[in-house]
């Protein structure tokens, strides 16, 4: 994105983040919080981008914030990329998780993760991509690794030399595009995963189908792979589905436009989304009668 687009953005941002905006958007899911669903992204959305996600850490109001959600709103829940037991761990708490971007999903009370059962088949493949060519000369190169069974994140956002990292996690990408996989760009990385018809668009229909006292939706992403969870939203308002959703795009200096385009309010980063969740908590105010 060029500088223009990016202030044009941000000026987009301060409008929208205005609280009057933002409370009147919020209004129909605080009036009625039992049908009500938020599902949240995790990185980028509720934590901040890190070199080292396995570091990552929600910030405590933010945390404190999805206790009082969980307990005032029908449902809570966690759509991301990373793995659900993964994702589990970092929120820490009985929620909904759906996982590796919408291939796996661990519900409140499950023991085990559920896999989408188109997954099992292309198993072997992407087991063989990350033995075969995700060993310690990707490494040596600073290229992160992170192995979620079924989809491979390699990044080479935070090695020294950047431009070999990058070229060498491309070449792996040519040997996973021929493997039959599909290579999905993220920041500073690439997302190896089987070519199923799966994404974060058919995970958050999956939550609304199993959940149908929900009416309303909010979901907060910020990546190009949460604008299909935006999208989905419109479709179910559009088909009567729900009564109605809040798409927020959650910005930063590398806010993909889709995610721009499809979002009713933009905030900024994750202390722009913390506000959010703040004004989801905060009580409707009642109006006093008029008196005549
Ligand atoms: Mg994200």
């Amino acid at each position: 994105m060029s500088s223009d687009q990016f202030q044009h953005h941000l000026r987009r941002v301060a409008i929208s983040s205005r609280g009057a905006d933002i409370d009147a958007t919020l209004l129909p899911l605080r009036l009625d919080p039992k049908h009500t669903a938020i599902l949240l992204d995790i990185d980028g959305t509720l934590a901040p981008v890190i070199l080292h996600p396995e570091r990552t850490r929600i910030p405590a109001p933010t945390m404190s914030l999805l206790r009082r959600l969980h307990v005032e709103y029908r449902l809570l829940g966690i759509i991301t990329g990373r793995r659900a037991l993964d994702a589990r761990h970092i929120v820490g708490l009985d929620i909904d998780y759906t996982g590796n971007h919408g291939l796996e999903r661990l519900t409140p009370h499950a023991a085990k993760t559920v896999l989408d059962a188109s997954v099992g088949a292309w198993r072997d493949r992407v087991r063989t991509v990350f033995e075969q060519h995700c060993g310690p000369d990707l490494a040596a190169r600073g290229v992160g690794i992170e192995d979620k069974e079924f989809v491979l994140t390699l990044r080479w956002r935070g090695a020294s030399d950047l431009a070999a990292a990058q070229a060498a996690v491309f070449a792996v990408g040519e040997v996973a595009k021929k493997a039959g996989l599909v290579v999905q760009p993220g920041r500073g990385s690439i997302e190896i995963r089987p070519p199923v018809d799966v994404d974060k668009g058919t995970a958050l229909r999956r939550v609304v189908d199993d959940n149908p006292q929900i009416r309303h939706v909010l979901y907060a992403g910020d990546e190009l792979g949460d604008v299909s969870a935006l999208r989905a939203l419109d479709a179910l308002r559009r088909s009567g589905r729900l009564q109605s959703v809040v798409r927020v795009g959650v910005a930063s200096d590398q806010v993909p436009d889709a995610i721009l385009r499809n979002a009713d309010l933009v905030v900024r980063g994750p202390r722009g989304v913390q506000r959010l969740l703040k004004r989801l908590h905060k009580p409707v105010k009642a109006v006093p009668p008029r008196t005549l």
